[in-house]
């Protein structure tokens, strides 16, 4: 086995965070106090930060969720459930170094289990859309069955062991009311989607 580096996949070696210079040699030269990265590091942390909070996370994420179709934002839910189970370390959980406290499952399972799930989640979207007129009260049991069925196939695909009903649940009800609030939008003018959202997710979430 050859390990992975940088040049084997055409990218540059890595420079270093301080000086610019390749990495390497000043890791080895150990030609910076620990300071000194702690300090660029920080720095790139807080200039990370403000720009993150510069954004206003609302309005984009409504212009972005309304140019979108079920297909597109079903997709970026699958990403949410691969990115969360490969996010390395999770301690106790499974993640790309080990499987954590867990006996009975591993990253392998956790993407077959996320790959039953995909073509469920635009469907999420489609019936929002569908029932996005129907009482709030309702809403929740309106799409449940979809729930169900994408929950059968997770099974299936892990020989029932539980990889991701709290997901279903989450990111199956996340997607249904962008489908309803997408599809009321006249109502919902574009300011505070974000906020929107979660209210809605809250009321429809906590009545049930
Ligand atoms: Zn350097």
């Amino acid at each position: 086995m050859r390990p992975l580096t940088r040049p084997s996949f055409n990218c540059k070696p890595r420079r270093c965070l301080v000086c610019e210079h390749p990495g390497r040699a000043c890791a080895r030269n150990r030609s910076h106090s620990l300071e000194a990265l702690l300090a660029v590091i920080e720095k790139k942390v807080h200039a990370f930060d403000r720009q993150a909070e510069s954004e206003p996370l609302s309005t984009s994420c409504a212009i972005r969720a309304c140019q979108l179709s079920a297909e597109q934002i079903g997709q970026l839910a699958y990403q949410a459930l691969l990115m969360e189970v490969r996010l390395t370390p999770k301690p106790g959980l499974v993640d790309r170094r080990n499987t954590g406290a867990h006996r009975d499952m591993d990253l392998c399972m956790f993407e077959r289990s996320a790959d039953a799930i995909a073509p469920w989640l635009p469907r999420f979207v489609t019936e929002g859309r569908q029932h996005a007129w129907a009482p709030a009260h309702t809403f929740v049991s309106l799409i449940r069955p979809v729930g169900l069925l994408c929950e059968r196939d997770m099974f299936r695909a892990t020989g029932g062991i539980n990889t991701h009903k709290g997901s279903i649940f989450a990111l199956g009800l996340l997607c249904a009311v962008i489908g309803r609030l997408l599809t009321k939008g006249s109502q919902y003018a574009l300011s505070g989607f974000a906020g929107k959202l979660r209210r809605s997710v809250r009321t429809l979430w906590g009545r049930n």
